[in-house]
């Protein structure tokens, strides 16, 4: 059966080569070339709304079906990588984290890497227009699992109507931060009404899968296009057990 490969991103630009947190760094050569390979090899680069549609059984499931993720809103995001997408005519969704807008990547330090800046309102703003999507990954970058009833709900329901009228627009694409998840979580993002979540699970995306925790491929630092292809052509099945909402 056909899936969905959804892919994360985080930094697009030019890095020193790192040892740690390589799935935060793509350099920018190697982000062309996989946007250009993915042209070639005829991928269906689909919005997250379309994949979430095809999801559910409402269209069909293209071959070579992909969705770009970015996760945090780094400024790289509208600078670097935007204008690579949109020279191949892709589509991709960044999450971006509610309450800071404008800050910078507080929660991530790596030994002699500078933290790198967020997007601010403005520039998130104009990403629908680019042709972008635009979802919640939380207020401050929480990791979710064994958190408390009222943190779940301001991470979840609060973020999004934050995001919502910054933009004047519904945010119905959820990502957890560091891929921390468990049903607790999964249950408040479907309280706050969200259509779809992502984690750091590895795997293709299926429609026999909650799509409030939809699996992704971690594209890391160094990744060439074999790499890529083998990434996409394997890697399908899940990592681990599926998480899912509790049976209603
Ligand atoms: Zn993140």
């Amino acid at each position: 059966m056909n899936g969905i490969s959804i892919l994360m991103y985080h930094q697009v630009g030019n890095f020193p080569t790192v040892k740690l947190h390589r799935a935060s760094y793509t350099n920018l050569v190697h982000f062309r070339r996989q946007m250009a390979f993915l042209k070639r090899w005829g991928a269906n680069v689909l919005t997250m709304t379309e994949a979430v549609a095809a999801l559910r059984g409402e269209r069909p499931i293209p071959p070579r079906a992909v969705v770009l993720t970015f996760d945090d809103g780094y400024r790289s995001f509208i600078d670097t990588a935007v204008p690579v997408l949109q020279e191949y005519g892709f589509p991709a969704i960044v999450y971006v984290l509610a309450s800071k807008a404008g800050d910078d990547a507080g929660w991530y330090a790596v030994d002699g890497q500078p933290t790198p800046p967020l997007m601010t309102w403005d520039e998130v703003r104009r990403l629908p227009a680019l042709g972008m999507e635009v979802g919640s990954h939380g207020l401050f970058h929480t990791a979710l699992k064994g958190v408390d009833a009222p943190t779940l709900r301001a991470e979840l329901a609060d973020s999004k109507r934050i995001i919502e009228d910054q933009l004047g627009r519904a945010v119905p694409h959820f990502c957890y931060p560091f891929g921390s998840v468990d049903q607790a979580a999964i249950d408040a993002c479907a309280a706050a009404g969200y259509s779809s979540a992502v984690t750091c699970q590895r795997g293709a995306a299926y429609p026999a899968l909650d799509l409030l925790a939809l699996p992704r491929k971690s594209i890391r630092q160094g990744h060439d296009i074999p790499m890529l292809l083998w990434k996409l052509y394997t890697k399908n099945g899940l990592k681990g057990a599926p998480l899912h909402r509790s049976a209603a």
